[in-house]
């Protein structure tokens, strides 16, 4: 249920009776390895809308600049100020709770916003009491890729490129990954820009992996989890006024 085809007379209908969460998905533009530029955003946005029926969801649009950092340097990729970020996302919720939602549930693609969404959730919290919780999916599925793939992974490494491979296969660019790609930064080292656009972080680790079946097979088990989580998740917030 994608709330940009909604009608507004149906939207009325449907929230909240049947539907009270809305799932918002939130990414960048930055350059990943052989996948493409649009990554984080393509891997929530696919998230939410497989997981919004389960969830009792609307889909809401879907927020494609995001604070790009390292990566910036690398061709078409974009980025906002972080403070301006933190405010367009903070404006973003408190308009989504005025819809009448009870719960959003924010699904991050990407690793540069997170200490702005630790205080724009909160801010959306306490001024309209509607419960938020930001999910930033790869966090938790990491054992998942170290089951499927014997591995761990990283920024546009094994979990990220299986996961658009199982979106969008024929946007996966395999002719031009060779394994030297994947760069492992070494502790202790802040470095602008990123010398890679496939970062490990451990050593011997983030390979890609080009298996269709394995791709499917690890995006299907990281739906899964997160769903999991956030059904668990609402089950607890019962309790909460
Ligand atoms: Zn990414």
């Amino acid at each position: 249920m994608l709330w940009e085809e909604l009608n507004w007379a149906e939207f009325e209908k449907i929230v909240p009776e049947r539907r009270d969460t809305a799932i918002l998905p939130v990414g960048t533009i930055e350059a990943h390895g052989v996948a493409p530029l649009g990554t984080d955003n393509l891997i929530p946005f696919e998230m939410a809308r497989r997981m919004a029926d389960e969830l009792n969801a609307v889909v809401a649009p879907l927020v494609n600049y995001g604070i790009t950092r390292t990566l910036l340097a690398y061709p078409g990729s974009l980025s906002v100020t972080a403070d301006t970020f933190e405010r367009y996302m903070t404006e973003i919720m408190l308009s989504i709770a005025d819809c009448k939602f009870r719960k959003i549930i924010v699904l991050n693609g990407h690793g540069g916003h997170l200490e702005q969404f630790g205080r724009a959730a909160r801010e959306v919290w306490q001024a309209k009491k509607i419960k938020v919780a930001v999910v930033h999916w790869w966090m938790c599925c990491d054992d998942i890729v170290e089951r499927i793939y014997g591995r761990s992974g990283g920024h546009a490494a094994t979990d990220e490129n299986a996961a658009i491979q199982a979106i969008r296969p024929e946007l996966i660019r395999r002719d031009l990954y060779s394994d030297d790609m994947v760069y492992n930064q070494p502790p202790g080292f802040t470095i602008y820009p990123n010398p890679g656009t496939i970062l490990a972080y451990k050593e011997n680790a983030g390979f890609l992996d080009f298996d269709q079946k394995k791709a499917e097979t690890y995006f299907d088990a990281v739906i899964e989890r997160v769903k999991t989580h956030i059904l668990d998740i609402f089950k607890r917030w019962e309790r909460l006024p």
